[in-house]
């Protein structure tokens, strides 16, 4: 089994390099998956109170430390906020309801899952989440889809930098300039939809060709083209086989020519998520 690497955050966490994304893990099934993925050596699992399968999260962090004996100290369970629960009340509020589906003592790490800026409420939840920390109920405290100009608003307000800024990521959309800002002001980026939610990505070209170079599938090429930027891929698969294939990453290096080569594909992001406009509740 592949040990997956950890980076620190900005408050001391150490946090995987590559994690798993949950979007549409449910059921019985959904855990089955998770519990696969932890005892594939993933220790980072990525929900939201959306996503609908935080229950679902909570009963494979208890499966694997009965089953697999992977400790509850071990694993990095992250949730996020909607957008409908903002403002300083209704986030402690949800933060206790996350924790009551989830079936754990605290979450991991919380993340403001969209900005909403028409709610106009971002920098009251922040506060919130700080006295979350502070309060125990929550380890490390980041955010969603923010902009630069948002995390700024966010650091000056509260003198709290962000741990971790989770934001659409992949080699069409390299975000060079947020992870710029990101890198000066030591914020942990996650990427997701790290493989482009397997659209034409894999079957580019380039990808291909530096792949075959290193005897890698091009899912893995794209995963440590993320891991070279410095972002923590949190790709989802329901599948143990493909599971596998997708944290085995870290024995090879790509060049900086490849690497570059990768980012060329950019062309912006795929699915309208401004999160200037976006609105997500
Ligand atoms: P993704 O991880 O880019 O792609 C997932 C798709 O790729 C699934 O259809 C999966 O199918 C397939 N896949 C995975 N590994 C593969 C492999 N080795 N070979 C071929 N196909 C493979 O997309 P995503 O689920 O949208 O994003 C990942 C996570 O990011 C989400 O699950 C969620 O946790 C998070 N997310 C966050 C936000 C946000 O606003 N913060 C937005 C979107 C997503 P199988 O399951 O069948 O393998």
């Amino acid at each position: 089994m592949p040990t997956i690497p950890t980076v620190t955050l900005n408050d001391g966490t150490a946090f995987p390099e590559l994690g798993l994304g949950t979007y549409n893990l449910r059921d019985a099934q959904g855990v089955d998956a998770m519990v696969a993925a932890i005892s594939n050596g993933y220790r980072l699992l990525d929900s939201a109170v959306n996503y609908k399968n935080e229950r679902e999260v909570g009963e494979a962090v208890r499966r694997a430390d009965g089953e697999l004996g992977v400790g509850r100290d071990e694993l990095i369970v992250t949730t996020k906020i909607p957008g409908r629960d903002h403002g300083y009340d209704a986030t402690m509020g949800s933060a206790e309801a996350s924790v009551a589906t989830l079936g754990l003592e605290r979450i991991d790490l919380y993340l403001i899952h969209w900005p909403n800026p028409s709610v106009g409420k971002y920098l009251e939840t922040w506060q919130a989440m700080i006295a979350l920390r502070e309060g125990g109920l929550v380890g490390s405290v980041g955010v969603s889809n923010f902009t630069d100009a948002m995390l700024t608003e966010l650091i000056d307000e509260t003198g709290v930098t962000p741990a971790v800024n989770q934001v659409e990521l992949h080699p069409y959309f390299p975000q060079n300039e947020l992870r710029a800002f990101h890198r000066e002001h030591g914020i942990r980026t996650e990427s997701w939809s790290p493989l482009a939610r397997r659209t034409e990505l894999l079957s580019e070209q380039v990808v291909g060709d530096i792949a075959a170079a290193h005897g890698v599938t091009p899912t893995q090429a794209v995963l440590r083209w993320h891991v070279q930027l410095g972002s923590t891929p949190i790709p989802k698969s329901a599948d143990p086989e493909r599971q596998i294939e997708n944290a085995d990453v870290f024995g090879f290096e790509l060049t900086d020519d490849e690497v570059a080569a990768i980012s060329g594909l950019e062309r912006g992001r795929l699915w309208g998520g401004d999160p200037n406009s976006h609105e997500e509740m």
